[in-house]
């Protein structure tokens, strides 16, 4: 039922059955690991070109496809999209529309059955988690940048975008200063920088000096992680299923109750108890309530998502600082995925803000 062809990672045995080609499986764990640490899909895509890494294209003949020396970005984002690598499968995609013509694409005619570990996976359940919440943020960034004109997801190196200023609120820039011949990466604001000084106060920092106090930052946290991981997972918790849920259904009440007065209105309008100008004039109001409920509870939903994406990034989390004494050297793909912004206090205290949910203040 699985067509193996350019399903990179797999290939069929003897019987058919679908296994794992390990080295296959490598570029597609490779592929997630980076999505998910915030590169884009064009940085991946000439990452595995430059490596010298086939696309899928080359691992079977077919002449439809890209070449097997080119990675395009839309290739990376079909494999990041394939919820197969996690051992699940959408069977029934396609089905016959006529043993004559081609197999069409499933669009509703035939349920899907969604079947959990079918095949072996190749990713793990949680890193796939983690490629889907990066894959809605990345969304959501664009969805927002087409309105402001700014937000749209680049990055480069693992603090941009990161750092923000906390006298003018500027982003930090990567800069390089030289002293010497020797040329050190430092961060600065772009304000400051911009100004030279006069409008932001606020002083380059060196980027090795971040990368210690991130990798310092996450020793102490791994040192009481037990505590800290129970305090967000309640906090967590008790926001998602009290407060919320409840004023979630107070505010469907209100609006199922607003619901029945426009049809009241409706009806006595037909009937003659009201004028036209009377209904006008109550419905508008009534319009108008309708809006601010709706409203207030599209606000609560984003709410839930957003605190269904601090519990996926906190598992995350969880399993990092389960290694955190191990820690040798700065991993930017833990910054990324962990951090949400630090904000520089000045350029001997910052504050990094996780995604799980809490802030820890460091001295640099
Ligand atoms: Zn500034």
């Amino acid at each position: 039922m699985l067509n193996t062809s350019r399903f990179l990672g797999y290939s069929k045995d003897e019987e058919g059955k679908l296994i794992i080609v390990p080295e296959e499986a490598e570029i597609v764990r490779r592929i997630y690991r980076e999505f998910a640490g915030g590169y884009t899909y064009n940085v991946i895509a000439r990452g595995l070109e430059r490596d010298g890494i086939l696309s899928p294209g080359k691992f079977e003949n077919d002449n439809n496809f890209c070449s097997g020396e080119i990675w395009h970005p839309s290739t990376v984002k079909s494999i990041l999209e394939n919820e197969k690598y996690k051992g699940d499968a959408l069977l029934q995609k396609t089905f016959n529309v006529d043993f004559l013509s081609k197999r069409q694409k499933n669009i509703g005619q035939v349920d899907s059955v969604f079947v959990e570990n079918c095949i072996p996976a190749i990713i793990s359940k949680e890193l796939a988690d983690m490629v889907k919440v990066e894959l809605d943020r990345r969304k959501r960034i664009r969805n927002s940048s087409n309105e402001s004109g700014r937000g749209k997801y680049c990055s480069k190196y693992p603090f941009s975008g990161l750092l923000v200023c906390n006298e003018c609120f500027s982003k930090f820039r990567r800069h390089a200063q030289w002293s010497g011949d020797k040329k050190t990466p430092v961060w600065v604001c772009c304000k400051h920088q911009k100004t030279k000084g006069k409008d932001c106060k606020s002083l380059p920092i060196k980027e090795s000096v971040l990368e210690q106090a991130f990798m310092d930052c996450i020793r102490r946290l791994g040192e009481d992680k037990e505590t800290l991981i129970m305090q967000l997972t309640q906090n967590i918790e008790e926001s998602l299923c009290t407060a919320n849920t409840e004023a979630k259904e107070d505010i469907d009440l209100k609006i199922r109750a607003l619901q029945d007065k426009m049809l009241e209105l409706v009806r006595k309008l037909k009937t003659g108890e009201i004028t036209v100008a009377i209904y006008n004039e109550e419905i508008i109001k009534l319009e108008n309530s309708m809006q601010c409920y709706q409203k207030q509870k599209e606000a609560m939903t984003s709410h839930e998502e957003k605190l269904g994406e601090y519990q996926s990034r906190m598992k995350y989390m969880k399993t990092y600082l389960d290694k955190a004494f191990n820690f040798q050297e700065f991993d930017g793909f833990l910054l990324t995925n962990t951090v949400e912004q630090i904000m520089v206090i000045n350029k001997h205290r910052i504050v990094f803000e996780f995604k799980c949910g809490f802030e820890y203040e460091m001295e640099i």
